[in-house]
């Protein structure tokens, strides 16, 4: 039986990757600090056999006995008010937790995909982003301890493929979403479902100009699979190109939910994107992959998981209070 390592196993991508690899029959390893992760997402898979978690922080020694055929690094903050609130470990996951784990991809042999994203694009100037834009980026910014952990994630990644010959895949990830998303961590999504579902009004930043190009978790999770599986070392874009100003967003998400709510006009976070969408070429070229699920059945899907969830869930204020700091 093949065994695979998914670091930030308690996570929204992470989780769904656990289920992934348990469905195509993989002995699957979940590791998480719980920081921003959460058991419920993978406690269905607790039962099984071929299941196992380890409440484990990557930015220490990573140890995992026995063999590993492949590691999948997917444990870090990934939405703007999260590297506001814990900056430090944004960039130790990236950093130092990728570093261990290409030590452990050594010791094993094993194949590691590592998780960046369109935040090494910056703010970018080219559009859409291929692969090789250089990208925009501030480093002293507060968008820089994720941005510059992913840069840096991708050049050591590089490293030990060129240096050591190790097996390595590079996924550049754009806005993905789906269920198991936190509902308050204060990305656009679950932001807007969740100010819907309470009767509040809609929060645009800025003018609402800017735009944003929105994957389903499924699609983005099958780009990934394809990836991993493949025999190629570059950064590949999996994203989905279909791209809507955060305007327009907002209002097909009055459409969807039914609120009576308004949109209201807050100020654009420092660094925010103007503009965001994926050239996804290379993952049709090499992969044979391009997204099957469009905004309006993803959202569907998306608004049903948020709708189930209790009224204590919906109500929590964890991040909701926290944009302020972050304004321009
Ligand atoms: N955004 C917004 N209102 C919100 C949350 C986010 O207008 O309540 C905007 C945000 O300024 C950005 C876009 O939505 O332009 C996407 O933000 P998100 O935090 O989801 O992720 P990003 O793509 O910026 O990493």
């Amino acid at each position: 039986m093949k065994k695979v390592l998914i670091t930030g196993a308690a996570g929204f991508l992470g989780s769904h990757l656990c289920d992934r690899f348990i469905k195509e029959g993989y002995y699957v390893i979940g590791m998480d600090n719980l920081i921003t992760g959460d058991l419920k997402n993978i406690e269905h898979l607790f039962k099984l056999k071929t299941f196992e978690f380890y409440h484990h922080d990557v930015t220490k020694f990573v140890h995992v006995p026995g063999k590993l055929d492949y590691i999948l690094h997917f444990a870090s903050p990934a939405s703007p008010i999260d590297y506001l609130k814990i900056p430090i470990q944004t960039l130790k996951v990236g950093a130092l937790g990728t570093h261990n784990l290409l030590g452990l991809a050594i010791e094993k042999n094993a194949r590691i995909l590592i998780a960046s994203t369109s935040e090494i694009y910056g703010d970018p100037l080219v559009h859409p982003q291929n692969e090789d834009y250089y990208g925009n980026v501030s480093t002293i910014g507060p968008r820089g301890v994720y941005d510059e952990a992913k840069r840096f994630m991708e050049s050591i990644t590089m490293a030990y493929h060129r240096f050591h010959g190790l097996e390595t895949r590079i996924v550049r990830i754009f806005n993905t979403y789906g269920p198991r998303m936190r509902l308050n961590d204060g990305r656009v999504i679950p932001a807007f479902i969740g100010q819907a579902l309470r009767g509040e009004d809609l929060t645009v930043f800025g003018d609402g100009s800017q735009t944003r190009s929105f994957c389903y978790v499924d699609d983005q999770v099958e780009g990934i699979y394809r990836l991993l599986m493949s025999d190629y070392t570059e950064p590949i874009n999996i994203g989905n190109p279909e791209e809507i100003t955060i305007r327009d967003f907002a209002e097909e998400i009055i459409k969807l939910t039914g609120t009576n709510q308004k949109i209201i006009y807050k100020p654009l976070p420092v660094d925010d994107p103007l503009q965001r969408q994926p050239d996804i070429t290379r993952a049709k070229e090499i992969l044979g992959w391009e997204p099957k699920i469009d905004r309006v059945e993803g959202m569907q899907k998306v608004y049903e998981y948020f709708k189930n969830l209790s009224e204590e869930e919906l109500d929590k204020k964890e991040h909701r209070e926290f944009t302020s700091h972050n304004i321009r």
